[in-house]
């Protein structure tokens, strides 16, 4: 008895695309069904390898049969349970499929291939499937058939060997859209397909492939008869050597092992030979994923063993601040009997992973250094990442990440590295100076850039929400620390000059103390600047937590608690501070109104709300109206 079942509703968002097919490159379909029996047969492999009653003659088998329009895959792998085919075909099991298929109503359509539609692609060419399997691990053995409607059924069935077999039966050709679907049943087509999409699995992939044998008598008609034939070539890309291998194959490679659609922005192959022997084919994407920053990214390498596929994302292979590479790692130093939870604590695979990490390092600052189009392309996409691993790993990725680290600046629109704005850093400059604001302009106009520009320093522009928090881990680079333009003493004037100003400071206690009064907790100090020259005032903010670290934090759930201590500067060459000397001498507790405007003015060009903006604006209009008595 056949028992009707429901597709889970994202599969069946996916399904339905696939029947309404409006992806153009339908021929994929044997890529997945191909690759899915390919991981299954990996599975059984890897079960054999302490089981070897499971061990046989892996291959994959494909039949054309032209009378009922049908393509049969086979394969001897780890098969399916019966729950096993409701869990993985019924249901979308990879998280990337399923973020698809909730996006799908706005998804790009040729953003498919990105995802590997998986299993479902089959619907594209077929209005019917059949799935015949038995699993490894069971005795039964089960049909499921669906028409890419909302429903499936599952029947008890006989079949011999453990393994799956699927029928796909071809829908009718269009002539309308000049779809011809019994292309797909011509051998050439599938030996083409084959070649193209997987050429490397590693497992015999068998097709009865027609032959001719021509008489010697040229009259007679030749003798027509079938030969099995494997139609891949079955050599891992990364067994083969460097020199040997195209751009093209490594992106065909990447794109199918990886389901990707585009091209990959950067490829690294390498054979490491020593301690641990191991090859690492690896790949940078051009398109971040689209879960890179979220919780549900998983990251990973491949890893294998002499060839035999252990796992698909090992995690221990690629560290935080790298986790957008994808690629894999063939070794043939590990233990194959090692459990997976063994794995993670296995001395070879940690050398390995170290050995990787390095590896990506001196490849981008190889790019950094001779490529920097490319280095660009790939520092937008992937800089910020690198700035979290700076920040999170408390300081212990400083060494390997600062040098791949870049900036814009006050006198470049183009990113440069810390190494180059200390090269060319100007005579007499003691710090590394940035600033944070959302546009190069907007920091150019900051009052607390006035010295710097006057004296023609470089600042680094900090502009992404991480960079404040990243450099307060950094500190230092080539003996140089950091500091903002908003933060503490600039150290920019003579020793001469701050003398006087500290001087100045005393003299004028009592006018800057009652300032502080007006303002009473909103600032913990008003004082004379050392930093403007042409603004009469600005907020900075004292050690510790900046402003702009404040902003951000609050505009996380956790951090609404998150204070900087301001600190309101004067500047005392402005006639504003005369006008305020004036009016303290006149009426002290005038000047606390004064106070309460220029503080809401400093936190206006902060870019921080006003506190109290009726205050301010009544404070304001009062003042209007006063000045003009
Ligand atoms: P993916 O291969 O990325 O997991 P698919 O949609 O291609 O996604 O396949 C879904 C699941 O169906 C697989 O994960 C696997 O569990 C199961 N499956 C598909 N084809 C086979 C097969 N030939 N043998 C065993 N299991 C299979
Ligand atoms: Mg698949």
């Amino acid at each position: 008895m056949a028992k009707t079942k429901q597709f889970k509703t994202e599969s069946q968002k996916l399904l339905n695309l696939m029947v309404n097919s409006i992806y153009t490159h339908k021929e994929i379909f044997l890529r997945e069904i191909i690759s899915n029996a390919s991981d299954a047969i990996d599975k059984r492999h890897y079960l054999a390898l302490t089981n070897t009653e499971l061990m046989t003659d892996y291959n994959i088998s494909i039949e054309l049969d032209e009378e009922n329009r049908t393509i049969t895959i086979s394969d001897n792998g780890v098969g399916l349970t019966e729950d096993e085919l409701v869990n993985n075909l019924g249901t979308i099991a990879r998280s990337g499929s399923k973020e698809f298929a909730d996006s799908l109503d706005n998804a790009d359509i040729e953003i498919i291939g990105q995802f590997g539609v998986g299993f479902y692609s089959a619907f594209m060419v077929a209005q019917k499937v059949t799935v015949i399997t038995k699993s490894v691990n069971s005795e039964e053995a089960f049909k499921w058939v669906s028409t890419g409607t909302s429903t499936y059924t599952i029947s008890n069935t006989e079949k011999e060997e453990a393994g799956t077999t699927i029928i796909l039966e071809l829908r009718d050709n269009n002539e309308e859209t000049e779809e011809n679907y019994n292309d797909y049943l011509t051998e050439y087509t599938i030996k083409d397909l084959v070649k193209k999409y997987s050429d490397y699995v590693r497992y015999p992939i068998k097709m009865d492939v027609t032959k001719y044998d021509y008489p010697e008598d040229k009259k007679k008609d030749p003798i027509v008869y079938k030969e099995l034939e494997t139609l891949n070539s079955m050599i891992p890309l990364w067994k083969k050597n460097k020199s040997e291998i195209t751009l093209e194959e490594y992106s065909d490679f990447y794109k199918h092992q990886f389901n990707d659609y585009t091209e990959p922005l950067k490829v690294i192959h390498s054979k490491v030979e020593g301690i641990t022997t191991y090859t690492s084919l690896l790949f940078i994407p051009k398109k971040a994923p689209f879960d890179l920053y979220s919780e549900k990214f998983e990251k990973g390498l491949q890893l294998y063993s002499k060839g035999v596929f252990i796992m698909d994302k090992n995690k221990d292979l690629i560290p935080d601040h790298f986790r957008f590479v994808r690629g894999l790692v063939d070794s043939s130093d590990l233990n194959l009997n090692l459990s997976r939870e063994m794995l993670q604590k296995d001395v070879q695979l940690k050398k390995i992973a170290k050995t990787v990490e390095n590896k990506i390092k001196s490849e981008l600052e190889k790019m950094q250094k001779n490529e920097r189009d490319s280095y660009n392309e790939f520092y937008q996409i992937y800089g910020v990442n690198l700035k979290y691993g700076m920040y999170e790993g408390y300081g212990a990725n400083k060494e390997l990440l600062q040098d791949l680290i870049m900036f814009k600046t006050t006198k470049s629109d183009e990113f440069i590295t810390l190494k180059e704005y200390v090269e060319r850093i100007q005579k007499g400059q003691k710090h590394i100076y940035y600033a944070s604001g959302k546009t190069k302009e907007s920091i150019l106009s900051l009052p607390q850039m006035d010295l710097l520009k006057d004296k023609d320093y470089e600042v680094l522009l900090f502009t992404d929400d991480i960079d404040e928090f990243m450099i307060n881990i950094l500190m230092k680079y080539d003996k140089l620390d950091f500091k903002s333009v908003a933060q503490g003493d600039l150290d920019l004037i003579d020793k001469k000059e701050e003398k006087e100003l500290d001087k100045l400071n005393e003299e004028k206690k009592s006018l800057l103390d009652t300032l502080k009064e007006g303002l009473e907790e909103k600032v913990s100090e008003v004082k004379l600047s050392k930093r403007l020259k042409e603004s009469p005032v600005c907020l900075v903010s004292g050690e510790g937590l900046s402003m702009e670290m404040e902003k951000v934090l609050q505009n996380m759930p956790t951090g609404k608690e998150a204070k900087a201590t301001k600190i309101l500067e004067i500047n005392p060459n402005h006639d504003l501070f005369k006008t305020l000397e004036k009016v303290y001498e006149n009426n002290p507790e005038k000047v606390k109104e004064y106070a309460k405007i220029l503080y809401s003015q400093a936190l206006l060009i902060e870019g921080l709300p006003l506190e109290n903006p009726s205050e301010f604006s009544n404070l304001m209009v009062k003042l209007m109206i006063d000045s003009n008595k």
